[in-house]
């Protein structure tokens, strides 16, 4: 073992989605840090497929809004979610989507934001993720290597971390320490911090143990009964299955039901997907992976004195809605300019405590909705005649059919995407009025101060959110510019002549923090103005 101890002021456990974006954010505001993963590069397989609206403003924020876009299907891909009862069998119902082109170019799709939501496998972001943290001079990037254990006291954690090729141990001090190590979290466990919530039972469909299988298929697409789609939901007798287009040159992965008493290294994947088609095509298995579906799991707790937690190690979700990431890339968006605060010293440590008050509470939310729409589900009843080519089939399937095409809940979830609110934290200066109410499928674009700052398209095509500066910004909407304090907090002013942005915000003036969200707002500025900045930063 090397005796010299390294040293990072931030030490990320975990090179997911989740502690890669966390290294972005770090690494884009200048603040020194590491991160290891004990796979020696991103995840092979195949994971979630939905990059929402929020998720995907936090990348055009980080300048990897274009570059996220363009990966996963082609602009022109087909969007739809298709029920069919086998690929050769017959569709059943179609949730028409639009395609990304027409998203970006139809307006009532970019009304709400400027991002709408990207369908782009995971396994396709974190190669860019990784990439941009590589290039970022303060993020040291560690693939390969395993957080073995750690101690902290009040000046700093102690880790221990191994490289996986050959056993070689290294120390690691540091100030700060994210765990974004997913759900098996090592972090979370030598915490001794417990979940709460709903376990996977082992019930039907989207309920216990699933197998997710990567498949090559290409003669799929010339098979197919129904028009292309983007996602496919098998229905019928033997099997149900959640398949998601990769490629558009024949890659795809299938969610199905584990068979009870296999595994991943025992289960027949290729004929699991084979039942999905309804024929015998030329089908290679790439790669196989179980999974438990059912979950909604939220974490006692998201820190320990210098000890933080993030994404899967924190709460754990059910695919339906796909709401695990983009739940997590938030946490991070929250967490990553108070540890900057703190790193850069503009901000107390108590700032960070902040983080868990505000993020356990969407959690808890994000976790509930998403179960309610597996529990849709999952309670399907299939009729034994669904398959038959007679008029009892025939109205079998009209029947499911009309019952499937109500199953849109999930596809319309823009009030879970961007209506996340910190009410009551004390962070947020509250000012009297009311929020709107919290629905999971509306969003209503609002300046009360604790939720999103609300998209408004400017003169010349410009997205108001491309204003905000790195730091936080005071948007001065009063026509005048007005004097800032001498504050080591980083803040910019955006002056802007905008009577449509002035009647949304509701104010003159307008403190918008780094992850965007509203902090203040009021007509009266500056007299307070300095207190209400360090009440921001918890000074
Ligand atoms: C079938 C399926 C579909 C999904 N669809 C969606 C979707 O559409 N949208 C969505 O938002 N979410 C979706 N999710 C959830 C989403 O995949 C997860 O929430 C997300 O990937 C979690 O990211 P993470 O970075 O927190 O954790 P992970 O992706 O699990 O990353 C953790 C990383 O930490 C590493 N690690 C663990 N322990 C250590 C250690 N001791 N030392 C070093 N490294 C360590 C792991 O190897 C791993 O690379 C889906 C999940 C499933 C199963």
């Amino acid at each position: 073992m090397n005796s010299e101890p390294l040293r990072t002021p931030v030490l990320i456990v975990g090179g997911g989605m989740v502690g890669l974006t966390l290294a972005v954010e770090l690494g884009s505001r200048g603040v020194g840090c590491m991160i290891v993963n004990d796979g020696a590069d991103t995840a092979p397989h195949p994971q979630g497929n939905s990059l929402n609206s929020r998720t995907k403003e936090h990348y055009r924020r980080l300048g990897l809004g274009g570059e996220i876009r363009a990966a996963g299907l082609p602009r022109d891909h087909a969007s739809d979610v298709v029920y069919v009862t086998r690929f050769t069998g017959w569709e059943l119902a179609r949730l028409p989507m639009p395609s990304t082109a027409e998203k970006l170019s139809e307006p009532e799709h970019t009304a709400q934001t400027p991002e709408p939501i990207h369908r782009a496998n995971f396994f396709y972001i974190e190669p860019i993720l990784k990439r941009r943290a590589e290039e970022l001079d303060s993020v040291d990037v560690r693939f390969g290597h395993r957080l073995l254990s750690f101690e902290q006291d009040d000046g700093g954690v102690i880790a221990k971390i191994e490289r996986t090729a050959d056993g070689a141990e290294r120390t690691v001090r540091c100030d700060w320490l994210v765990g974004c190590d997913g759900a098996r979290s090592t972090v979370r466990k030598a915490l001794g911090i417990g979940y709460g919530g709903k376990g996977g039972e082992d019930e039907t469909f989207m309920r216990g143990r699933m197998l997710s299988t990567y498949v090559r298929a290409p003669a799929l697409t010339g098979e197919m009964t129904c028009a292309p789609g983007w996602h496919y939901w098998t229905v019928n007798g033997d099997t149900r299955s959640s398949i998601a287009t990769l490629d558009a040159r024949g890659e795809y992965v299938a969610l199905t039901r584990m068979p009870p008493g296999e595994d991943e290294t025992t289960v027949d994947a290729a004929s699991a997907f084979l039942a999905c088609v309804g024929k015998d095509i030329p089908v290679e298995v790439l790669s196989v992976k179980s999974w438990m579906a059912g979950l909604a799991l939220v974490a006692d707790r998201y820190q320990d004195r210098r000890v933080l937690m993030a994404g899967d190690s924190v709460h754990l979700f059910t695919p339906t809605g796909g709401f695990g990431m983009n739940t997590g890339v938030d946490d991070v968006a929250n967490l990553a300019w108070k540890l900057a605060g703190v790193v850069q010293g503009w901000a107390p440590p108590v700032l960070l405590d902040t983080y868990e008050a505000e993020r356990r509470p969407i959690g808890i939310r994000n976790t509930t909705m998403s179960h309610q729409f597996a529990s849709a589900v999952a309670g399907l009843e299939i009729p034994d005649d669904l398959e038959d080519d007679s008029n009892a089939g025939a109205a079998a399937r009209a029947k499911i059919g009309a019952h499937l095409a109500t199953f849109t809940e999930e596809f319309r979830s823009l009030g879970i995407q961007l209506g996340a609110r910190y009410d009551g934290s004390p962070l947020v200066v509250a000012d009297g009025t009311t929020a709107p109410e919290d629905s999971p499928f509306e969003y209503v674009p609002s300046a009360v101060p604790g939720g999103r700052a609300p998209h408004a398209w400017l003169d010349g095509g410009r997205a108001l959110q491309d204003l905000y500066g790195p730091g936080f910004t005071l948007l001065n909407l009063s026509g005048e510019e007005t004097g800032l304090p001498d504050t080591p907090v980083p803040l910019t002013q955006v002056l802007l002549d905008d009577a449509a942005v002035r009647e949304l915000y509701g104010a003159d003036f307008v403190l918008v923090r780094p992850d965007h969200h509203i902090a203040w707002r009021g007509n009266d500025m500056l007299e307070d103005f300095a207190a209400i900045l360090a009440r921001c930063c918890r000074h």
